[in-house]
């Protein structure tokens, strides 16, 4: 039985809210997107700035994925250019190779171990008796010892989440590898790239079908939408129902914008380890763009604080206090129907692009399929909690 085209709303024109618009509007339905910004493509917005550099306005986004699907997405929305990152860290009056690898230890532990020897000697300072690593610190004290975690992961965890490592997720610090060779890839998915006309053309282009229309700059709220036959919300959660259960903890970022002539630092980011600089990392955007050539450049030095309520929230906290008050508006969700919660801010989880675009394909397909059969649709694609 063909399935009634209907009336969607959804809110946030980020990869979200733009893949879940155009796979809903290709299948015959007619979509409204609302975005509170000036411009699409949320936290990945990029934009021309000083001698024309590429700005990832909200910080760095690297695109990495080991989803063929997922990569063949972006490649149809725009042109996407090798890029391997790599980063670099200076921590106690030094610069290091990161993730650690093999020169990160040799040149940590001034030796010349070979890959098995580093192993080994990893192995023997790392703390043994930590069997089920559940916190931060844990994880960190156990993979590289001591020395390491605190040179490199606690100081820079601290600025990141203000609280002790031993408050957050070990699952934060699996993130990151440590490599017993000299690969210094941050990323190790076999795709990694950056578009070259940034990210905002390609959100642009995936929304761009006559099905969509595109409104920005309007804040919406639930009664909104009311007229909708199914809203999308990839809005923060909270903010859907008006905060009622409290507002989700998030990290925001500060950006010390810089211009500068010729080359800053030399790479696109430096990460700093050391407690007492109270940035974490410092961004060049133009080494995003090796293919590009510029005499100008600019940096953003990045401090991580609590997000007030009018900040732009960047990453989901999720410790106990958060987790509770995640699990109330789980379950007010569970009492809705037509209605799907999608994205970083929907799920409150921290998610890299690609996963993004990855759960926004799916919670198409479980939607279309839910039309199909006439039945209801799950209102989150992966569990959020
Ligand atoms: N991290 C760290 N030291 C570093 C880089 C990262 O301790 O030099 C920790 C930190 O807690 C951070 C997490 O690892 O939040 C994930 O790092 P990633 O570079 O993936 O963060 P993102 O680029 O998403 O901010």
């Amino acid at each position: 039985m063909p399935v009634r085209p209907r009336h969607i709303a959804i809110v946030g024109a980020g990869f979200s809210g733009a893949v879940i618009a155009r796979e809903l509007a290709e299948a015959g339905h007619r979509v409204d997107v609302f975005d509170s910004r000036p411009h699409v493509a949320g936290n990945c917005h990029t934009e021309r700035q000083d001698g024309d550099v590429m700005v990832h306005v909200y910080g760095p986004h690297i695109f990495h994925t080991a989803h063929e699907h997922v990569w063949q997405y972006m490649n149809r929305f725009g042109t996407m250019m090798p890029y391997n990152h790599k980063v670099k860290a200076t921590t106690q009056g030094k610069v290091f190779s990161l993730p650690v690898n093999l020169l990160t230890i040799n040149q940590f532990f001034g030796k010349t171990f070979t890959p098995a020897e580093a192993e080994a000697f990893i192995t023997s300072i790392g703390d043994q008796s930590i069997t089920d690593p559940q916190s931060f610190r844990d994880q960190g004290l156990r993979f590289v010892g001591p020395e390491l975690y605190a040179a490199f992961f606690d100081g820079y965890t601290r600025k990141q989440w203000g609280v002790d490592p031993v408050e957050l997720p070990a699952s934060i610090l699996a993130r990151l590898p440590v490599r017993f060779n000299y690969d210094d890839s941050y990323f190790n998915h076999p795709y990694q790239a950056i578009p070259r006309d940034g990210y905002t053309p390609i959100v642009a282009n995936i929304l761009d079908h006559p099905g969509i229309t595109v409104t920005l700059g309007v804040v919406k709220s639930r009664v909104d939408l009311e007229a909708a036959d199914h809203v999308v919300w990839s809005g923060p959660i909270d903010a859907y129902f008006g905060f009622e259960h409290g507002r989700l903890g998030y990290r925001t970022l500060d950006f010390e914008r810089q211009v500068h002539e010729g080359d800053f630092q030399g790479c696109a980011v430096m990460n700093y380890g050391d407690p007492n600089v109270p940035y974490t990392r410092i961004t060049e955007h133009k080494h995003f763009a090796p293919w590009e050539t510029h005499q100008k450049s600019v940096t953003y030095h990045e401090y991580s604080r609590l997000a007030d309520p009018n900040d732009v929230p960047y990453y989901p906290i999720r410790l106990v206090k958060e987790k509770g008050q995640l699990q109330q508006y789980v379950d007010e969700v569970g009492k809705l129907s037509n209605i799907t919660f999608a994205g970083r801010l929907g799920t409150y989880r921290y998610l890299d692009m690609d996963v993004t675009i990855h759960e926004a394909l799916g919670a198409v397909r479980a939607l279309l399929t839910a039309w199909e059969n006439d039945s209801a649709a799950s209102p989150f694609s992966v569990d959020p909690l």
